[in-house]
């Protein structure tokens, strides 16, 4: 039996950033990752402003940016030809005022190795969570599986950090509210080539949408498609995924025959955006895609998890070291993250109904530029408005724990 003041269930942004962070304001923590390594493809690689910022709160962000990245700026959209600029975030007030597009392991492997320095800081790989153990009403742990053998972690909190698919808060016995999605997306990649202009561009054309993220030497592609066609799509073969994605980006038909060679080369992300209405109970807590799944949309996922885990190690750092936490603590840090969550959710259902839908479902019609998009090629100023809510989130958080 390991006994520990925190027990993160999840070695995601959400966990390994509150485990880093527990540890470095003196608070012993284990992170249960179930696999064995961080490598997973087309995961949240978008490292945004926001989250640039609490590296640089913690004097980290210079060794960090040393890490392969690519940098992006600029997000521009087509409504059938008309090309728009969305957003631009070269005014954000802060030392790297851009995304970083970084593979999601490079980041959460740098948290591990940093988290290393502090002696109260574990990270079990293959450790896997199955259950909680309750005790007079209050949850003192998790049974988990670590390289296979049985384990039983005893913590004064467990922190499900475990994702859309959340271990712990099944445990919990809690039904996330489903806010809908019309959509889900297949992920490819095509190659970089020298001349491709260097942004975040999104096609909305009439029964398609295609969203391409610059990553420097490929592009990372999202073809969004109605909810649920993902078989219907890929049964209709591969010429005809060429065939409409060529129509969408024309100066990338060249590429498509040779590198999106089968249908088995898109892989598919099922769009959900989720929430609990209550994230903790005597014991426990869940933060991050945990509570509330994010749609892909604005890239956000990854970030407002980040901040799900600043905000909970600035609330509870200081009861867990010592030893005084209570439920009131737990319903603080819900109190403190309701709000960016519901917010940042709203903003994309509201996008995923007015903008994405309505392409989506208009098959042969004809797709204007969106009102709102209008006023910003008119008034540039107000491409700022989506850049601060995209780069900097809804009430940003600071680092407010000291190192131990
Ligand atoms: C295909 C895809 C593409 C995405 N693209 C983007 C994007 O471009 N930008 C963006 O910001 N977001 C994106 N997201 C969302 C983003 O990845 C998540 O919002 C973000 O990673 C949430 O972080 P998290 O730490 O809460 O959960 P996760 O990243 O899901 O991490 C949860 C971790 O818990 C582990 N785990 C699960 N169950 C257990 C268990 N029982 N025991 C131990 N460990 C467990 C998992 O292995 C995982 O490592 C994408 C998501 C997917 C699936």
């Amino acid at each position: 039996m390991i006994k520990t003041q925190c027990c993160i269930v999840g070695g995601g942004p959400a966990g390994m950033m509150l485990g880093f962070l527990l540890a470095r304001a003196g608070v012993s923590v284990v992170v249960l990752e179930k696999h064995g390594d961080f490598l997973r493809d087309f995961r949240g690689d978008t490292v945004h402003p926001s989250t640039l910022n609490v590296m640089d709160e913690l004097g980290l962000l210079d060794e960090f940016l040393k890490l392969p990245h690519h940098k992006i700026q600029h997000f521009a959209g087509f409504f059938g030809d008309t090309r728009v600029q969305i957003a631009d975030l070269t005014h954000l007030p802060v030392r790297a005022p851009y995304i970083a597009m970084m593979p999601q392991w490079d980041f959460l492997d740098f948290l591990k190795s940093h988290g290393a320095a502090y002696a109260g800081f574990k990270v079990l790989m293959h450790g896997e969570a199955k259950a909680l153990i309750e005790e007079g009403g209050k949850v003192v742990g998790v049974r988990a599986t670590v390289d296979g053998a049985l384990q039983e972690i005893r913590a004064d909190l467990v922190v499900g950090a475990d994702g859309r698919h959340s271990t712990v808060r099944e445990a919990m016995g809690f039904k996330a509210r489903d806010l809908g999605a019309p959509m889900d997306v297949l992920w490819f990649r095509l190659t970089h080539k020298p001349g491709d202009a260097g942004e975040v561009m999104g096609r909305f054309d009439a029964g398609s949408v295609l969203v391409m993220l610059d990553r420097g030497d490929y592009w990372q592609c999202a073809y969004v498609i109605p909810k649920g066609s993902a078989d219907k799509v890929r049964a209709g073969g591969i010429e005809k995924v060429h065939a409409t994605i060529g129509r969408l980006m024309p100066a990338f038909a060249d590429r498509l025959k040779d590198e999106l060679t089968t249908v088995d080369d898109l892989k598919l992300l099922t769009v959900g955006v989720e929430r609990l209405d209550i994230w903790w109970k005597p014991g426990v807590l869940c933060i991050g895609d945990a509570a509330h799944t994010m749609s892909p949309i604005g890239g956000v996922g990854i970030n407002i998890a980040i901040q799900d885990a600043v905000a909970t190690s600035n609330i509870l750092a200081a009861p867990l070291r010592e030893n005084r936490l209570k439920d009131a603590d737990l319903a603080a840090v819900q109190a403190r993250r309701l709000f960016p969550a519901r917010a940042t959710q709203a903003a994309q259902v509201f996008l995923q109904n007015r903008i994405i839908a309505p392409s989506l479902l208009n098959a042969g019609g004809k797709i204007e530029v969106p009102f709102v998009m209008k006023l910003m090629q008119w008034f540039p100023v107000l491409r700022r408005v989506p850049a601060r809510l995209m780069g900097m989130g809804v009430r940003p958080e600071h680092v407010r724990t000291k190192a131990a």
